[in-house]
């Protein structure tokens, strides 16, 4: 089986013929359908998260179980599932049991089960699922089944980027009808905050970014306004939009100081801004008086995903043309053209660039 390895930061994949383990107890062995390039990925690829050895990154997947390992009872050979890099949850740690399933305690992260032909282990990178390989092993609380008739490119893309945009909004956020929201930052995940917005019966529902054409592609997923922050202050932008109160949720993409500032600076009072990505920004310059406006700053952990409950739900309201998933492939690549649709994921060009197996 191949796999695209990781061995360097910032040098190519290499695309390569390695060995899998047999799924332990819970594991499941899954033959990938497709995987698409998240931003976590591009983290890794880049250097910007360190990486303690070789690995394959891949988290956002989508496959037909191949085997199971001895005491798995919720999937079985054949069955069509999405992985994500969380789990559903053991149902018996604290975190479980208080609700915050996706928080879950109990799980210790299984692998590396890949090798090299050296017989060096390739640690999953970016989540614990190793999906830029033919096969794979996860833990069956990582998958959650979807319909056979789903299109693999389109299932995937419920591993992370519609569970961290949407359930930002609608899990995290629990935004209610006529709250208003602005979206900073709208590339794959934004766009999914936006539709979990326009879902929710947010009003009014702002795009911000940078580009104009990301801004018309905000539109079309049910954004109400835009503001392009490259042309003049988005914080006055967004209060000119909300009759100079400021909006009840901002929700935090862009990877940058100054985007996590102008989030809650947008704030009206009691909003909350959600930080939504991990990776950069410096926070040290907040005073502990402008939370007197009683702001709050919180963060997701993947949408505050309930796996095995909303994995369904959204492929029912995709089915019933209420989620967009088509919109948001740029485009296909094979495995061993990986190494383009990394570099076509960075240029910023596309919004999800999937590997089909
Ligand atoms: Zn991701
Ligand atoms: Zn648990």
């Amino acid at each position: 089986m191949q796999a695209a390895v990781l061995y360097e930061a910032k040098q190519p994949l290499v695309v390569e013929d390695v060995d899998l383990d047999s799924p332990g107890p819970g594991e499941v062995k899954i033959r990938l359908g497709a995987t698409a390039i998240c931003h976590s990925d591009i983290h890794f690829f880049d250097g910007d998260v360190p990486m303690r050895s070789a690995g394959i990154a891949g988290h956002e997947c989508a496959g037909i179980v191949e085997e199971v390992g001895a005491d798995v009872t919720s999937v079985k050979r054949g069955d069509h599932v999405v992985m994500a890099p969380i789990t559903g949850g053991c149902g018996r740690c604290m975190n479980c049991m208080v609700g915050l399933r996706h928080l879950c305690q109990g799980v210790t992260r299984s692998g590396p089960h890949h090798r090299n032909k050296r017989g060096e282990p390739l640690a999953p990178l970016a989540g614990p699922v190793g999906g830029l390989a033919e096969y794979t092993i996860v833990h069956e609380f990582q998958t959650a089944k979807v319909p056979d008739d789903l299109p693999m490119h389109v299932a995937c893309l419920l591993g992370c980027g519609v569970l961290t945009g949407f359930g930002a909004v609608v899990n995290r956020a629990q935004v209610k009808p006529f709250q208003s929201v602005a979206v900073i930052g709208t590339g794959g995940v934004g766009l999914n905050a936006i539709q979990g917005a326009a879902f929710s019966g947010a009003h009014p529902v702002i795009a911000v970014d940078l580009l104009d054409n990301k801004l018309e592609a905000a539109r079309k997923f049910g954004a109400t306004h835009t503001v392009n922050a490259s042309q003049g202050d988005p914080v006055q932008g967004v209060k000119n939009l909300t009759g100079g109160r400021g909006v009840d949720f901002s929700f935090i993409m862009a990877a940058s100081s100054k985007a996590v500032r102008q989030a809650f600076e947008m704030l009206g009072p009691r909003g909350t801004a959600v930080m939504v990505q991990i990776t950069s920004g410096d926070m040290s310059d907040f005073a502990p008086r402008e939370f007197i406006g009683e702001r709050m700053f919180t963060g997701s952990m993947l949408g505050s995903t309930r796996l095995q409950l909303d994995v369904p739900r959204y492929v029912d309201i995709y089915k019933a043309g209420r989620l967009k998933l088509d919109e948001l492939v740029t485009e296909c690549y094979s495995l061993d053209r990986v190494n383009e649709a990394v570099a076509s994921s960075k240029s910023g060009a596309a919004l999800r660039n999937v590997i089909v197996f």
